[in-house]
């Protein structure tokens, strides 16, 4: 499995899964361009992967719901590497509500950036990875196929994702440009704490979510990044439209 030389766009490497994304891509050989919102944090990514880079990693800072932010993502990218091979959307925020509570506010606020900036992103980077016959990795999650109490409008917007990569995947095959999406259950990062649980709540939300995976924990942030760099790599060369 490589990636030796392929220029990769992370989104939401400043934290959790896509910052161990963007560390084994490097691993891998790849040359990275991170986003997040947090300068500090994309740094101390940028430097954990700056020993296993000949090129240092391009940060391309900001919030994907300015639209001007993702256009100049792709942009700088291209410019500073001279194209792009694979993209990972896997930038999201996770506002809890159920049915009776979640407000058309939390919902605009989710479907923006998990799913309008991924299309956008990815439309803007579809003509790059034409010339590469890159590919795409989306990180969706078991929510969106799965349902759970309380997480309504982020079900729904992960359910986006996995059908987004579905069809994408159909829309791009003839030009060789292979669309996939992991799907993981509940992973060890600040996701769950940025949406407001208490501590008591995230200790009960740990206990059922043993209960959602056969191999009954929850999985580290590594579990996903090596699933995510080989749908990205060419060991998955006849896969796409999956969601795993
Ligand atoms: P984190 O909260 O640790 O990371 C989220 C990342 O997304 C951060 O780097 C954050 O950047 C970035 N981000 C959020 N909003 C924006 C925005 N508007 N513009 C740019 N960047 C943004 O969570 P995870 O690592 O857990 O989440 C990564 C992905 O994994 C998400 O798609 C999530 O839905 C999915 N997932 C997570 C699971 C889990 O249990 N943790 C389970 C299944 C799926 P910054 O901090 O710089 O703002």
């Amino acid at each position: 499995m490589s990636l030796r030389g392929k220029v990769c766009l992370v989104t939401g490497a400043s934290s959790g899964i896509g910052a161990s994304t963007a560390i084994q891509f490097a691993r891998l050989g790849a040359r990275l361009a991170l986003n997040g919102r947090n300068e500090e944090k994309l740094k101390a990514t940028a430097r954990g992967c700056e020993e296993f880079c000949d090129q240092k990693p391009l940060l391309v800072l900001g919030d994907l719901a300015d639209e001007a932010v993702v256009r100049g993502m792709v942009e700088q990218t291209v410019a500073h590497f001279g194209q792009l091979d694979v993209l990972v959307n896997n930038a999201a925020i996770l506002v809890m509500g159920t049915i009776e509570d979640t407000t058309l506010q939390d919902y605009d606020r989710m479907m923006n950036v998990n799913v309008r900036s991924m299309l956008y992103l990815t439309q803007l980077a579809v003509p790059h990875l034409i010339k590469t016959k890159g590919n795409i990795v989306n990180v969706s999650s078991i929510g969106g196929l799965r349902s759970f109490p309380g997480v309504l409008a982020y079900c729904m917007s992960k359910s986006a994702v996995d059908q987004f990569t579905r069809c994408a995947a159909l829309d791009l095959a003839s030009k060789q440009v292979r669309v996939n999406a992991v799907c993981p259950g509940t992973i060890m990062t600040d996701l769950h704490q940025r949406a407001g649980l208490s501590e008591e709540q995230y200790a009960q939300f740990l206990e059922h979510s043993k209960q959602t995976h056969a191999l009954g924990r929850p999985g580290t942030v590594e579990e996903v990044a090596r699933a995510i760099a080989f749908l990205a790599s060419d060991a998955a060369s006849f896969i796409t439209g999956v969601t795993m």
